[in-house]
């Protein structure tokens, strides 16, 4: 058992910390490569990455490996650590985006990394690159609706399913007798109304947001 207030700094590797008890680094430094890392580091939560010395809690007690076969926070930050992108891409891209920010792995580390920011900034990271390619129904249901929100600051239902359909390609298949029957019978009840309309001066609003999250 050692106690460690020392300031390290390892080929790039920012050691600092205070912990109880020692638990020997999995890092093998000459793996370490900065190129990633850099990105990663500049993104919105990922400033942390760097502190991670691969002890594995986080993964230990992440709420997915039970459901998501290998999910696992410790690896993906081992990948960009290691300039393991071509993994990263062809085995976790879609397994990073099911993070369920439940904190738990921030909570536990013990080198005070942001385990869950860093998850996602590792996916900000993969979009960022383009490699999803043809969008998920979550991601492309994700922009509709963050669209419609800043554009408009309030949900217009027609408009949400129309552009939901049109971003996957499928508008031939809204225009089925099905979805048309079920567009008519929520229509009729009350559930959805036709047109959303806007908020009153929202223009200044949507102008801000726009600029934050640039
Ligand atoms: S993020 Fe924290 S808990 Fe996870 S491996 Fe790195 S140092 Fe350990
Ligand atoms: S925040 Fe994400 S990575 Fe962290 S424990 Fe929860 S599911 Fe796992």
């Amino acid at each position: 058992m050692a106690e460690n207030t020392d300031k390290m700094v390892i080929d790039g590797v920012e050691l600092v910390g205070i912990w109880k008890e020692f638990m020997p680094s999995r890092i093998l430094y000459e793996d370490v490569t900065t190129e990633f890392l850099n990105e990663v580091k500049k993104l919105p939560g990922g400033e942390t990455i760097a502190k991670c010395y691969q002890c594995g809690t986080c993964t230990g007690g992440c709420t997915l490996p039970e459901f998501v076969d290998k999910f696992n926070p410790r690896g993906f930050i081992n990948l960009v650590r290691r300039g393991h992108y071509d993994l990263l891409v062809s085995d976790y891209k879609e397994l990073v985006w099911k993070c369920v920010s439940c904190n738990r792995c921030t909570h536990r580390c013990p080198k005070g990394v942001n385990t869950q920011e860093v998850v996602r900034a590792i996916a900000k990271f993969l979009e960022d690159r383009k490699v999803f390619g043809k969008l998920t129904n979550d991601e492309a249901f994700d922009e509709v609706f963050m669209d419609e929100v800043i554009n408009d600051g309030r949900i217009d239902e027609v408009k949400i399913v129309k552009d939901f359909y049109a971003k996957t390609g499928r508008l031939k298949e809204m225009m089925s007798g099905d979805q048309l029957s079920l567009g008519f019978k929520m229509f009729t009840s009350g559930r959805i109304k036709l047109f959303g309309g806007k908020i009153k001066d929202w223009k200044k609003v949507s102008q801000r947001l726009k600029e934050e999250l640039q």
